[in-house]
């Protein structure tokens, strides 16, 4: 008999959702306004603090293409894009016509390296451009180096996109992730930490900034009494039903926070005493990670029977639970190989020697004695 699948990380309804769904249809805001729209926003203004004002969209994707165009990025124009990342964090650059530029990962929160990323830097300037941003990652929900990147993007005066689909409730010295990048943003894909099915959120400084992304995010129509515009606009707005789901997933993120921060432990303590395997944890306190994904880095040299990733990720799908390859770094993507990459291998080295271990928060007793049983029978 097959076991029901074991997800990565599904989505996770708190119960409330539905009643805001009722409440658009009640009030026939089927649409991309309504209360929900301007309730969830007021929610993530407010869980984000710092005075931040939040634009919700139809997905993290649209809402780096807006920041891109809100940091002016043209046709031709350099972005720098941590490499360890989802496709979604530098696909962007292209829709714009730019040309992006990757660096590599340091090994302690597996993200954007200051050094690759100031010799990129130093490099594209000397070549005679003066990159436009610099799309920085959260990856997995850890927290990257936000002092020293800060510190390299402040001195050659680059803006900082802060792509934080993977972080909401992370956060570096008590400061919110989503509140570090000149403009940050959020995912509510189905897999994230909170989901609205599909939606995502810009966070800007200002309400001016807001107003711009409001106006690009519906077809950029001019003040006027016909449909008139000029300047080119998008389809990117959040609906107010998925909105409706984002409110009531809004109560329940903290927990959701817990929940995933105790599976991390749980794989902590199995992993304790197996040789081989390393789980991604930050140790230094400054850092608090919402551990989105738990992550482990597999060597075979110590490993039983010298088991690799693949045999792992095999077994594993062997027993119906689903687990996925660290992100394929996007220089080695075919589709951005001919873009320059600046760094070594690590990023290279962790993708050919790390998995993702489900890490939902609606993971049950008996789904994790299913994996318990699956990974101890396999490596100890
Ligand atoms: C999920 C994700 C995105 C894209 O989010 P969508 O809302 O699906 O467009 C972007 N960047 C990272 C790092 C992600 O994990």
């Amino acid at each position: 008999m097959i076991k029901p699948k074991i997800w990565l990380s599904s989505p996770h309804m708190g119960g409330s959702e539905l009643s805001y769904i009722h409440d658009a249809f009640d009030s026939n805001w089927i649409a991309p306004f309504g209360a929900n729209i301007t309730g969830f926003e007021h929610d993530l203004e407010k869980y984000l603090s710092n005075g931040v004002f939040v634009t919700v969209l139809s997905s993290a994707t649209a809402a780096i293409h807006l920041g891109l165009i809100l940091l002016d990025v043209k046709p031709g124009d350099t972005v720098i894009c941590q490499s360890f990342t989802f496709a979604a964090s530098a696909n962007p650059i292209l829709y714009q016509g730019a040309i992006p530029i990757f660096i590599d990962s340091e090994e302690e929160t597996w993200n954007l390296c200051p050094i690759a990323l100031e010799n990129a830097i130093v490099d594209t300037i000397y070549k005679g451009q003066i990159p436009k941003a610099i799309i920085t990652v959260h990856l997995y929900g850890v927290p990257y180096k936000i002092d020293e990147i800060r510190a390299v993007a402040d001195k050659y005066n680059i803006p900082i996109l802060e792509d934080s689909a993977e972080a909401l409730g992370s956060s570096y010295r008590g400061q919110k992730c989503g509140t570090f990048g000149d403009i940050s943003v959020f995912s509510f894909n189905g897999n994230k930490i909170i989901t609205t099915s599909g939606g995502g959120a810009i966070v800007t400084s200002n309400h001016k900034q807001k107003k711009k992304i409001q106006f690009l995010a519906s077809q950029s129509k001019d003040k006027a009494p016909h449909y008139q515009h000029s300047e080119l606009g998008f389809n990117y707005q959040m609906s107010n039903i998925c909105a409706g789901i984002g409110r009531g997933q809004m109560k329940v993120l903290d927990e959701h926070i817990f929940l995933r921060r105790a599976m991390h432990n749980f794989y902590a303590s199995l992993f304790e005493n197996i040789p081989g395997i390393t789980v991604f944890t930050t140790t230094d306190p400054d850092y608090f990670s919402n551990y989105w994904l738990t992550s482990i880095l597999v060597n075979p040299a110590e490993t039983k029977n010298g088991i690799n990733k693949e045999t792992i990720r095999l077994t594993l799908l062997d027993s119906n639970i689903e687990c996925r390859s660290l992100w394929k770094p996007m220089h080695l993507q075919p589709l951005y190989k001919n873009y320059p990459f600046y760094g070594e291998k690590i990023a290279e080295t962790l993708f050919e020697n790390g998995l993702s271990l489900p890490s939902g928060s609606n993971l049950t007793d008996s789904d994790k004695d299913r994996i318990r049983t699956c990974l101890l029978n396999l490596l100890s």
